[in-house]
Parts: structure tokens; sequence; C-alpha cells
């Protein structure tokens, strides 16, 4: 099948439509290495949608593209290369496909089309004060009380829950004696009676996770997806999609071409040879393992999609592209200067001077330090592929 497909026309046919329609306020956004909000990110997926591209990897029943995984690859590497953002993952990557393998028919055709237009903005409510790595802990209670759920506990480090319509969170229904069991995913609006959300700023100044209050929250037992009790099996299938975001190597490589472009934009005197040289050399190692990933990458979407088990790819990728970004960042930081860093928080839509581009190198630099925590930390995957590998 994938034989017939001229991918040289293919990538034309996507590098024309998003030169094009990605609006220009947007592309300059990313370009400037600049976190976005929900408005632009919404704005270009209902673009995206319009055009029958909202979701590159569900399928054509659903509303999806169908493409094939090479496409979606040459599709996320013609985004990156034209400065459009790479789509919101909450929805399309996480609970979309949960839903589309796990979800009744009523939640399919409530939830999924708001994901595909961007209408709906999605955020998950997995980690609590004392269940991050150790998530099975988890102590947010959802009492069954005939068709309700009544939820009270804790969720933190909520990622976009204060711009979200819908969080989609695991509790604990019931008490068993092995502590995965007996847990339930739910889909709750965050703006439902009994929800407080708090933010948190982070060391990158950035405004976006959330401490997430739920007390005496009313959930229809229609919004608890599959069986009630076995959450931690979809729980767990949606974070091993979420670890396979990094298979999606092409923003690494846009990253890497502006670092390269701010070396030799700033490091031009002949003082700076010696030090350019070695940080071009690092950037060169970078590249090359980039590269490997790319093809781990595509190996691994192809085995999600023919249903073949996937076992340590999604942490090997997410281990490795997690190290690259944080060293390309790194370079980033060491070129502009860290005396930038006095310069945080940063408001958005600011102005953008010279300064103020370093500041981001360094905001981004910072922001990077947590890709080897959330969606597992870096230890828990190495645990993992060790169990995988040696069975321990
Ligand atoms: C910016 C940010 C955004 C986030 N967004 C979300 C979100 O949207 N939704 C959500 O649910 N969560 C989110 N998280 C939470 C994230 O998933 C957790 O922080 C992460 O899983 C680690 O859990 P913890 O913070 O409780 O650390 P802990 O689990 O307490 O770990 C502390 C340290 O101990 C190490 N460690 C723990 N267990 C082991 C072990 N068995 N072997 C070896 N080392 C171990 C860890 O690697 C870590 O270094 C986010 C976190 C951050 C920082």
């Amino acid at each position: 099948m994938s034989e017939q497909i001229d991918y040289r026309a293919f990538r034309n046919e996507v590098e024309a439509f998003v030169q094009k329609n990605c609006p220009q306020d947007i592309r300059k956004l990313v370009a400037d290495n600049r976190k976005l909000s929900r408005e632009p990110w919404s704005r270009w997926q209902k673009i995206l949608h319009q055009h029958g591209w909202g979701a590159p990897n569900w399928p054509k029943e659903l509303g999806g593209t169908g493409w094939n995984p090479k496409q979606q690859a040459i599709y996320g590497e013609v985004l990156a290369e034209n400065d459009c953002p790479a789509q919101y993952h909450h929805g399309l990557r996480h609970i979309g496909p949960v839903l589309i393998e796990f979800g009744s028919p009523g939640q399919k055709s409530r939830y999924l089309p708001g994901i595909l237009d961007g209408s709906d903005w999605w955020c998950q409510g997995y980690s609590e004060p004392n269940a991050g790595s150790d998530l099975a802990s988890l102590k947010t209670r959802g009492e069954v009380r005939g068709d309700t759920i009544i939820v009270n506990g804790q969720k933190t480090w909520t990622s976009h829950a204060q711009e979200s319509d819908l969080m989609y969170t695991l509790v604990r229904t019931s008490e068993e004696a092995r502590k995965q069991d007996g847990i339930s995913l739910l889909i709750i609006p965050i703006k439902a009676q009994g929800i407080t959300v708090r933010p948190i700023r982070t060391i990158d100044g950035w405004l976006h996770v959330n401490e997430v209050f739920l007390d005496n929250v009313e959930v229809p037992l229609s919004d608890c997806i599959g069986d009630v009790g076995s959450g931690w099996k979809y729980g767990k299938f949606l974070l091993a999609r979420e670890r396979l975001n990094s298979a999606n190597t092409a923003p690494l490589f846009q990253y890497l071409s502006r670092t390269r472009y701010l070396i030799a934009e700033k490091l031009i005197q002949p003082k700076h040879r010696a030090r350019r040289a070695a940080l071009e050399l690092r950037l060169l190692n970078v590249e090359a393992e980039l590269r490997g990933i790319r093809e781990l990458g595509l190996e691994a979407i192809e085995a999600v999609m023919s249903k073949t088990p996937i076992t340590t790819q999604p942490s090997v990728l997410k281990l490795t592209s997690s190290r690259l970004y944080q060293t390309i960042t790194e370079i980033g930081a060491e070129v502009v200067g860290p005396e930038f860093a006095a310069r945080m928080p940063l408001q958005e839509g600011s102005a953008f001077d010279e300064n103020e581009q370093a500041t981001l190198w360094i905001q981004n630099y910072f922001f990077s330090r947590v890709r080897t925590i959330y969606g597992g930390s870096d230890e828990v995957q190495k645990n993992m592929v060790a169990r995988e590998l040696f069975g321990h």
C-alpha cells in the first residue's frame, strides 16, 4: 500500500498548505521559541481540521487522516520546518486514542469531535502530592452511588488545567489487595461544581501547571471510561502513547538548527573560534543521535498502528530525546549567557528585542529540565527498560 504513495508530492502538498494557511502571528511565536497558550494552538487545530488534517494519528473512519507512519513523520517535519506548532497533545495523542480503543459509542460521539476541531481542551489529572512515580498509590477517592461517582481528593502538576475544559483523571473507586486494582479513569469538566484550580509557577517563569482540588464532585457513571476499577489498564495504555510523543523528533531538529544559527550569530570574533568549534561538535553529536531515534520513532509508530506489542521503544525514545533536548537548550543558554535568567518571568505577547530573545533561550533551558520528569522520570523509564530486558 505505502509503496504507491509519492512521498515527495505529499511533502510538497503539506508544505504548500502550511505556508499558505498557518497564521503568521502563530509562526512568529514558534520561531521566537515562545510557549503557546490555548488560543493560538486551538486556532491552528481548527484550520488543520477544516482541511481534514486534524488527526494525523487517528483512523479515517473517526475523522483522522489514516496516514502511515512515514506520512505522519513528513507532516511533523514540514510543520516544524515552517515554524508551525506541533498539535496540542492531551486530546489528540493521549485521551483520544484511549477513547478510540476503550470508550463507549456515547463517549466517542460526545468527546472526539471537540478534540478534532480544537474546541475542547483537555488536561491530565494523574499525579498527586504523594503519587507521582508510584502513581498506583493515588488517594483521590471515587465513591460509586447509583449512577454517579462522587470524587474527593487532590491532583497536582496538572498542566494547562487553568485553560482546559475537561480533565481525564485516575481515581480510586475501591481498595483491593493489589494497589493497581480498584482504580477508574474518569472524564470531569474542569468547571464542574466542587473543583478548584490553583496555579503553580515553575522555574521557567511559566504559569501552566496547577493544583486541582476536588470536593464532592459529581461525575455521571457514563463518564467512566471502560469498566469501573479497570482504569489502571487504560491509564497505562495512555502513558505509553504519551511517551511516544518523543517519536516526533522534527521539533528537535528545528531547535537544533536555531541553535546553530544562534552560534553563528553570536560567536563571530576570532577569539570565539575554539569555543564555537567545541559547541558545534556537541551539536553534531546531538544530530547523529537524533537521526538514530528518528528511525526508532518510525518503527514504534508502525508497531502501534499494526497493533504489534511495543516494549522498550517508548521509554528509550523518551530517555534519549529528553537528554538531547536538554543538551541543545544548555548550549543555547551557554551562548546567550546565564545572566539573562534575572529577566524572567516573561509576559506573553511582550515586546521582542535582542535581550528578550536571550531571555527566551534561558527560559527554554529551564523548561527543558522537566523533560526528564514528566510522563515518568528518567529513573522510572530506566527501571521499565531493565524490567523488560532482564525481568526485574
Ligand atoms: C512541569 C510539570 C508538568 C507536569 N504535568 C503533569 C500533568 O499534566 N499531569 C500529571 O498528572 N502530572 C504532571 N506532572 C507530574 C509528573 O508526572 C511527576 O512529577 C513525575 O511523575 C514524578 O513524580 P513526583 O514529582 O511525585 O516525584 P517522585 O515520584 O517523588 O520522584 C522523586 C525522585 O525519585 C526518583 N524515583 C522515584 N521512584 C523511583 C524508583 N522506583 N527508582 C528510582 N528512582 C525513583 C524519581 O526519578 C525522582 O528523581 C508534571 C510535572 C512537572 C514538573
